[in-house]
């Protein structure tokens, strides 16, 4: 039983309140025997979810079992609890064999899925992936990469404005599947057309998609308006300027964002050269660029820091940041029941946060991952 914290429910925050933890599971009402963690000043809220995300700890999800373990520690250690591994643009071949990898690992219940970023996105707004190994979203190869995932993939990003593009979110969406839309050169009307073919997601919106102009207002307007949609937002302080950070929040609303890292291998670790994927990146004062061309190439960024950084210097209200980095991707990903708030029932998914917001302790399915450090 944790005492005294600002307890961070869907209804509203709760001062000096209490959260029982019994096994893997939030639970109503304390056994007489309980054990009494003071953490009063603290906050706790749910743990979060990060549905894109490419490694972290020096691995990554291209990489062997043991890399993806390693990758997903290292998020779990900043508070992530749920992880989806992306990919980034490989040889269809590969792409196929690590689907495999992740799916058994996913399985197991390391990861919550597969996020395939490419190889179906546009030359023209290709950020950190090859481009010759870019291609059209063809439905049978879109396919390929679902039946390789055995029901483990859980979003595709693709640039639907490419040729088989909106029979592809269609494909997607026919399989529960979620369509994204990123990495794209789409119009404001190919857009829309996208999202009511199905795509329900906004791959890191502003990011490697044309900007808001306002005789083409392009894909930022027809993503920022439409109920249906979420949209990513990698919020590090490089990757978009909080002004952007607010206009996202007051036209979707803080139920339609959710915080992601898009994070690489540099991510807990430092500054360096890395690969992602094929491409080799330099990570300089947290700022990870491919060396060829300068693309800003994923982030460093951990969701600690985003929580952090959304409270701190974007001034959102504390319960519109858990709203943003723990219900709505677990909303998205169809695991609203079980994760995404800390509500009797559910997982003991938590993050124990001090006055300052910065991480104090996290549990995962009801075990200390970084035990409560209390002064
Ligand atoms: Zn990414």
């Amino acid at each position: 039983m944790l005492t005294g914290a600002n307890v961070v429910l869907p209804t509203g925050t709760v001062k000096n309140g209490r959260l029982v933890v019994d096994g893997k599971r939030i639970v109503s009402t304390a056994p007489a025997n309980a054990e009494v963690i003071d953490v009063t000043g603290h906050w706790l809220v749910p743990g979060f979810v990060d549905i894109h995300n490419h490694g972290g700890g020096g691995a990554s999800f291209s990489g062997t079992a043991d890399d993806v373990l390693k990758a997903i520690r290292t998020h779990r250690l900043h508070g992530t609890t749920t992880l989806v591994a992306s990919t980034v643009t490989d040889e269809m071949d590969l792409l196929v064999q690590q689907a495999g990898l992740l799916s058994e690992l996913a399985e197991q219940g390391d990861i919550a899925g597969i996020h395939f970023e490419g190889p179906f996105i546009s030359p023209c707004r290709k950020g950190a992936h090859s481009e010759e190994l870019l291609r059209d979203p063809e439905p049978a190869e879109v396919r390929k990469l679902i039946d390789a995932a055995r029901g483990k993939a859980k979003m595709v990003t693709l640039a639907t404005e490419l040729p088989g593009g909106l029979d592809s979110v269609r494909l997607l969406a026919e399989h529960g599947v979620i369509a994204a839309i990123g990495h794209t050169d789409a119009t404001y009307e190919q857009t829309v057309e996208a999202i009511d073919a199905g795509a329900t997601v906004a791959t890191h919106l502003f990011n490697a998609m044309p900007t808001l102009g306002h005789r083409s207002p392009g894909p930022i307007a027809a993503l920022l308006e439409d109920e249906r949609v979420t949209v990513e937002l990698i919020n590090d302080g490089t990757h978009l300027h909080p002004a952007a950070l607010e206009l996202a929040f007051h036209h979707a609303g803080a139920s339609r964002v959710a915080f992601i890292t898009d994070a690489m291998d540099a991510a807990g670790i430092g500054d360096g050269r890395y690969m992602l994927g094929p491409l080799e990146v330099e990570v300089s004062e947290g700022v990870a660029r491919l060396v060829h061309g300068g693309s800003i190439a994923g982030s460093t960024l951990t969701l600690d820091r985003a929580f952090k950084r959304a409270v701190t210097i974007d001034k959102l209200p504390v319960q519109d940041a858990v709203t943003a980095l723990s219900a709505n991707p677990a909303r998205l990903l169809g695991l609203s029941d079980r994760i995404g708030s800390l509500e009797p029932g559910k997982d003991a998914d938590l993050v124990l946060l001090d006055a300052n917001f910065d991480l104090k302790g996290v549990m995962r399915r009801g075990e200390w991952v970084v035990a409560p450090q209390l002064p």
